[in-house]
Formats: C-alpha cells, structure tokens, sequence
C-alpha cells in the first residue's frame, strides 16, 4: 500500500517536473518572442521588416526555413523595395515573393485563412520553400490577412516532423501572423506617405524634390563605382500652344501621357521627374553616353510618332526637345551637390540648343567629346 502510493507520488512528481520543463520552454519561448515582437513594431522600413523577419526568426528561434509570400499586384511593395535597395533585382531578398495574383495562396487556405501546421509534401510545398533549405519535414503555413483580405502567407518549415504538428496549438502562430499582417500594413502606408511627398500628382512620375534627392545618391554611386551617368533633360515642343489652342485640360492630358511615353522607354533602375511645368528630367544610371542618345533618340521618336486625340476629335501632334549630358570624368573634390547642379545645367543648355536647332531633337552637351562614343567607353569598360 505504502508502495503504491509511493510510486503513484512519484510519477506525479515526474509528471509536474514535465510540466515544468514545458512551462519553463514556452516561457522562454514567449520571451524570445517578445522580443521579436518588439522589434517587428519598432522596424523603421518596409525592408527592415522583411529582413527581421526572413533573418533573425530563423536564428531566434533555430528553424531551417522561413518564406514569405506578398500580394503586390501593382507591383508597388516592389518598386518600394527597390528604392530602399536602391538597385532593381529579380531577387530583391531571400525568402520573399511578391505574387501579383492571390489565386496560388488562396489555394493554400481555401476560404478558413486559419494557420495549417503537418507534414512537408513535396507536391504542395516544395514550391514555398528554397531546395537548399531542405529537407524538409514539417511545415506551418500562417496566413497574413487584413480586413478579411488575405495580404500574404508567411512559411516555416523544420526538418523535424514533430516541429509542426496538426495537433499542436497554433495560439503563438496566429498571433505572430496577426502581428507580421498589421506591422507590413503600417510600414508600407508609411512608405506610401513618403512617396506621395516626392511624387507629381497630375503625372504620376516623381517631383522635383525626390529628383534632387536622387541625383545626390547616383551622384555618389557613379563616382564610387566608375559608371558612367547621363541625365537628359526634356521639354514640349510648343506647349503654350496646345493650351491656347485646345484648352488646360488638354494641356494636362498631354503632359500625362508624355510623362508615360518617356517612363515607358526607361528601366527599372532609371529616374523620371516632372522638372517643371512642362519639362521633365531623367537620370540614367551605368549608362554610356552612346546609349543614352539611343535612349532619348527613341524617346523623341515615339513621342512624334503618335498624336492625341483631343475632346474636340481633333488629333494633336507632339514633339519633344531634348537635352543630355554626361557627369564630367573630373569631379575629384566636388560635393556631389556642386555635381548636380552642373550636370542639370549642362544638359538644360543642351536642351537650349536643340530648341535653337529647330526642336524636335536631341542634342548632346560637348557633342565632340569622346563620352559619346561607343568606343570611348568600351576603351574604359
Ligand atoms: P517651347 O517649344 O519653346 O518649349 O515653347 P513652349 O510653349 O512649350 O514653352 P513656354 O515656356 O512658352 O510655355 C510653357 C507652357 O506650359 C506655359 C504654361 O501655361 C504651361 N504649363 C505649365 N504647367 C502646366 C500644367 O500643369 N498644365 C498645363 N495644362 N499647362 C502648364
Ligand atoms: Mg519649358
Ligand atoms: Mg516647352
């Protein structure tokens, strides 16, 4: 009897020191967490944010992979991303895609958006994760979604099968999905603010301020790394006119859809302002001089090609002057503020003289200068 009771105390004893051991682990647990927790809310960026999240969870809490899938269907978290990174990349950082359409993710959850936590199954996940992270042997799913939307789907997954299991509460995960869905939604408002401070609104493209801005960054960047970076500056041909003529609102149409032509002729990692009134600036960086001319060639090229139809039937046609210079080889003890100003200045007298020449052209600043010519910078290449 005595024996009995001493054993049944025993594995009682046993039992409480287990539950012990737990409690003492998701305390733990729960203070790591925290203090990621912490420094999700605290993340000054859109990229801080990913980068804690696609980074230090992994090592805070000695897991193997950690994906992130983001809705971007206009492409925006990328171009915000890519202005954080300040270069244009497939790859912008590990662990994360940016899917244009929620059809793969909403196949993920179906109508629940609930956490899923089991095994890995190649058919369904090996899509999620990178190969070199497995293998992989179980996997939780969280579901990012705000008001009802689904925003995104974060991804863990362990080589142990135990890790995540379907039986295992998914308290901390949902919170953590909760957290993460709300965090990205205010770090990504906060970048639209910030957009919206350096952005025209009759054109869409970027304002002067977020020009002046820029061309310091690739200022520096160019000199840094030895890459060539031309700036043109454009402007519209008889604009006065097409008010005069078709009235204001036209005037506006014209300049948004000149504003378009040019950006469509750019790459990723190019800068297209609205100078002013009608002029706009673009900034062309790794871009030699005789391949810039190409560029404003066939920029100029397409914009006299088409013409507008105004509200009145009567079809408008346009031409554009532009002006391009290159940033001078001698800038040695130069502010790259003193730069701008005279790279700006050397492509608006350019301009100056393509107007004189007639408009409807590109004319290039030092025209005779060995920049223009693609022998000149294969030689120093
Ligand atoms: P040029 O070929 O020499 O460049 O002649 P231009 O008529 O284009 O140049 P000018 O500088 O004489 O006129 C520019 C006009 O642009 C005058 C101004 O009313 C108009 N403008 C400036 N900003 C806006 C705008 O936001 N909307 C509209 N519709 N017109 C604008
Ligand atoms: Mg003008
Ligand atoms: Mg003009």
């Amino acid at each position: 009897m005595l024996s009995d009771l001493q054993a049944e105390n025993q594995a009682l004893r046993r039992q409480l020191e287990a539950l012990l051991r737990e409690a003492r682990s998701n305390e733990d647990k729960m203070r790591r967490f925290e203090q990621l927790e912490h420094r999700l809310i605290g993340a000054a960026s859109v990229l801080e944010l990913l980068r804690l999240l696609l980074g230090e969870y992994k090592l805070a809490f000695g897991i193997e992979a950690v994906t992130l899938t983001l809705l971007d269907p206009e492409q925006e978290i990328r171009r915000i991303l890519e202005s954080e990174l300040r270069e244009p990349s497939a790859q912008l950082l590990a662990g994360l895609d940016l899917s244009q359409s929620a059809f793969a993710m909403r196949a993920l959850y179906g109508d629940e958006l609930q956490p899923w936590l089991g095994a890995f199954d190649a058919t369904s996940h090996a899509g999620l994760f990178d190969a070199a992270d497995g293998p992989l042997a179980s996997v939780a799913l969280l579901p990012l979604s705000r008001h009802g939307e689904l925003i995104g789907s974060l991804h863990f997954g362990s080589r142990s099968a135990e890790r995540y299991d379907a039986a295992a509460g998914t308290r901390f995960l949902e919170r953590l999905a909760d957290i993460v869905a709300v965090c990205l939604e205010s770090a990504l408002n906060q970048e639209r603010l910030k957009l919206a401070g350096l952005t025209d609104m009759l054109t869409g493209v970027h304002n002067r301020r977020y020009f002046e801005h820029r061309c310091g960054i690739e200022i520096a960047q160019a000199r840094r790394y030895r890459h060539p970076l031309a700036c043109m500056f454009l402007d519209i041909d008889h604009f006065k006119r097409i008010n005069d003529t078709h009235g204001h609102q036209t005037g506006d149409e014209v300049l948004r859809t000149i504003g378009e032509a040019i950006r469509s002729q750019l790459r990723a990692g190019d800068t297209i302002a609205r100078y002013g009134g009608e002029e706009f600036v673009v900034l062309l960086p790794r871009t030699p001089g005789f391949f810039a001319r190409e560029i404003a060639e066939r920029i100029r090229a397409s914009i006299a090609e088409r013409r507008l139809l105004a509200a009145s039937g009567d079809g408008i046609g346009l031409t554009i002057s532009i002006g391009l210079a290159m940033l001078g080889g001698e800038t040695a003890g130069q502010s790259p503020g003193k730069l701008a100003e005279r790279l700006v200045a050397s492509a608006d007298q350019a301009l100056y003289a393509a107007k004189h020449g007639g408009r409807n052209r590109v004319v290039c600043d030092a025209p005779e200068s060995a920049v223009w010519t693609e022998r000149e910078f294969v030689g120093s290449a």
